[in-house]
């Protein structure tokens, strides 16, 4: 379940992922928040750079591996606003973080981006559970992923 607190983590990955977009990159953000409620990290797609492994959800894995210890991973949740690829669950995993909440879902996007005639990704769409099955996911949200669908479409230029 989401709650009030949640939803406003999410507004921020929503928010994350309009900079995203205005800064010329694919509109996906994410946030690291810590048990107390803290935001610990954040940060947006950056793969315009030319590495298409800057996701934000692998940089706050990474980021996390470096400033936290196994107990707070464990304890922290990341929020963002598409669900994890299998890049970024395989290294959300691997460095102990605990629940994840996600907007829209890969299956969504997957179908918001055939429709606006994208070519398939090079490394196979897989639900988060299929890639990392420990970790406790929530998602989709259904209100604020019609806002995701919305960025995604003028990402991809298309008429509403
Ligand atoms: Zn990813």
């Amino acid at each position: 379940m989401v709650d009030d607190v949640e939803l406003k983590y999410l507004r921020r990955c929503v928010e994350l992922a309009t900079e995203a977009l205005e800064a010329g990159d694919e509109p996906f953000g994410s946030v690291l928040v810590g048990a107390d409620g803290t935001v610990l990290a954040e940060d947006h797609n950056r793969v315009a750079s030319g590495d298409r492994t800057r996701h934000p959800e692998f940089e706050l894995a990474r980021w996390s591996a470096a400033h936290m210890t196994p107990e707070e991973r464990a304890a922290a949740t990341v929020y963002t606003s598409g669900e994890h690829c299998p890049m970024c669950a395989a290294a959300h995993a691997w460095v102990g973080l605990g629940r994840i909440v996600y907007v829209a879902s890969s299956e969504q996007l997957m179908v918001w981006l055939a429709e606006l005639g994208v070519p398939a990704p090079p490394v196979r769409t897989l639900p988060i559970r299929e890639v990392a099955p420990g970790v406790i996911v929530d998602g989709p949200v259904p209100g604020l992923a019609d806002e995701v669908r919305a960025l995604q479409r003028r990402f991809h230029h298309a008429e509403d």
